[in-house]
């Protein structure tokens, strides 16, 4: 029993049915949860109108419901929670300029650097205000140049350990706005957990490269730094991330147990058999307590 307070949350984007990727995220952050006797809240990403797929949120929190996953309060929707990232993005106005550059022209450029995500760095274009010819499309976050060593963004992640990002070197100034007008992940993501008192994300390993800007964010800002802890993320024959994009199947709901012992397995819970799903989420628990 831990009396420390714990709010986590599992954000999926409704981009489709929650497959057996997005299971492995949803599972840890609400083991964790359960682990440290916190709540659970469900925030639905869905800023991205272009992704957005109808149905799909009802799918998700359907197939949560049909897993065992209770969330706690209600559920929260970032495409009605607009006004607070405009809020916070004026708060940064000081550091925000437009840029007019294409994808392709970034792309292109490569002059400064690849991220470890494989973008290329933003050059800095139009850092100094926008070149003759070029109109605004994103609205950026300038980063400082910051040369010394120990200036990097440090955090300790709870599953990989110790993470330094130099964010001028490996991302650069980076979107708070986007050219189709809506707001950046990033923006959003930490508006959110702080406004919701989130104390501890949990979630996939692709967005680990993220975690930096969000912090430089929450600094920026004042708003506190959660605990963060990424797992592993799931990935077909070809090596690729499960998603929508890469063909992942939706859950086969007919066989919930089956579905949550293969997650589990995959985040290296030793759980082999279970007679219902209560049983299966006492001995899920048990298991990630002792080992977080
Ligand atoms: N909405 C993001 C996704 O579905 C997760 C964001 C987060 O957990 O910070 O990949």
């Amino acid at each position: 029993m831990t009396d420390i307070p714990y709010i986590g949350r599992f954000a999926p984007s409704p981009t489709g049915p929650l497959h057996a990727g997005s299971l492995v995220a949803a599972m840890a952050s609400y083991l964790d949860a359960k682990a440290h006797y916190g709540q659970w809240l469900l925030r639905i990403e869905d800023l991205d109108e272009a992704r957005t797929v109808p149905d799909a949120t009802g799918s998700i929190l359907q197939c949560l419901a049909a897993l065992g996953m209770q969330w706690d309060g209600e559920v929260v929707f970032q495409s009605r929670r607009k006004a607070l990232y405009q809020a916070a993005f004026e708060r940064l106005s000081a550091n925000v300029y437009p840029c007019g550059c294409s994808r392709r022209e970034i792309a292109d450029s490569r002059v400064a650097g690849i991220a470890s995500d494989g973008a290329a760095v933003y050059p800095g274009t139009c850092r100094n205000g926008l070149p003759a010819g070029k109109a605004a499309r994103a609205f950026r976050l300038r980063v400082p140049v910051m040369p010394e060593p120990d200036e990097c963004i440090r955090f300790e992640d709870r599953w990989v350990g110790p993470v330094v990002q130099h964010l001028a070197a490996e991302v650069g100034d980076f979107v708070l706005k986007r050219a189709d007008g809506f707001w950046a992940y990033q923006l959003a993501v930490v508006v959110d957990d702080a406004e919701q008192d989130i104390t501890h994300v949990v979630r996939g390993a692709d967005l680990l490269d993220s975690t930096a800007r969000q912090i430089y964010l929450q600094r920026l800002l004042k708003l506190q730094t959660p605990l963060y802890l990424h797992v592993p993320v799931v990935v077909n024959a070809n090596g690729e991330k499960l998603s929508k994009q890469t063909g992942a199947e939706a859950l086969d709901l007919a066989q919930p147990q089956k579905a949550l012992i293969a997650a589990a397995q995959f985040l290296g819970l030793p759980i082999y058999r279970t007679q219902s799903l209560d049983d299966f989420w006492q001995q899920a628990t048990a298991a990630w307590a002792s080992r977080f």
